[in-house]
């Protein structure tokens, strides 16, 4: 089990719905922000079905939870946001290649040391469909698609970007976990993080900040600490052996 090897200047997170990053890595975070780090977040959808009310006003729902995924952003360090406004629940359906090419446009554009997203390939725990082929599409515009210039070349001939190796993949969600983050220091800024979700507090059972306090802690309990976040990492640039 690695823990806490990494410590990155410059993070990208991509993730399906607005409060996957608070639940899911948001301690991870905000202890690289207080590092120097540099933090962005792309959002794949706005969580534009995360209302029981029939008669929501979509619209008004996407705002909301746009605001709150900024909100929250302040609490962790991090205004760099974009959403990508896809359908939520639906990323099943919607053009792969174009999704795969605004995640590639984005970490041509952060240019981050690790990645941060779903893990694709979970088989032994319930997973969101969206969180699926955000991870898998994620995964692969990290490797190998972000460093070849000819795959998106327009980004390359027309926008100005060049291509890019993240060195390392975080992925959360896991049930094969091989990464283990300390975040006791921060456990309380990702709670009030998630907090800002207000919308979605119908969405954690036993309450949001004592779901995140048990979380936490049994997590960390097998490693002897206090509070932890879990991964799977996957190594993605290469590392060359030192000549003697
Ligand atoms: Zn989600």
């Amino acid at each position: 089990m690695l823990i806490d090897t990494l410590t990155p200047q410059r993070a990208l997170a991509i993730v399906a719905h607005p409060d996957d990053i608070e639940y899911y890595c948001g301690g991870t975070i905000s202890r690289w922000v207080q590092s120097g780090a540099t933090v962005s977040f792309v959002v794949a959808t706005s969580g534009d079905k995360g209302s029981h009310d029939l008669n929501e006003d979509i619209d008004r729902l996407i705002r909301v939870r746009e605001q709150e995924q900024r909100d929250s952003g302040r609490t962790l360090g991090v205004d760099d946001i974009t959403f990508l406004r896809y359908p939520d629940s639906e990323l099943s359906f919607v053009d792969h290649k174009a999704l795969r090419g605004e995640f590639v446009r984005h970490i041509r554009r952060t240019r981050p040391e690790v990645i941060l997203t779903h893990d694709p390939f979970v088989r032994f725990k319930r997973q969101h469909a969206d969180h699926r082929v955000v991870g898998r599409l994620a995964l692969d515009a990290a490797y190998p698609i972000s460093t070849v210039a000819q795959c998106y070349r327009e980004q390359i001939v027309s926008e100005g970007l060049s291509p890019w190796q993240p060195g390392d993949a975080l992925l959360f969600g896991t049930d094969q976990p091989t990464y283990i983050s300390d975040i006791a220091a921060t456990i309380e800024v990702k709670i009030k993080a998630l907090l800002a979700h207000q919308s979605q507090q119908s969405a954690f059972a036993g309450g949001m900040a004592d779901r995140l306090h048990w979380r936490a802690r049994t997590i960390a309990a097998p490693h002897g600490l206090v509070a932890a976040e879990e991964f799977l990492h996957v190594q993605l640039g290469v590392t060359l052996p030192e000549s003697s």
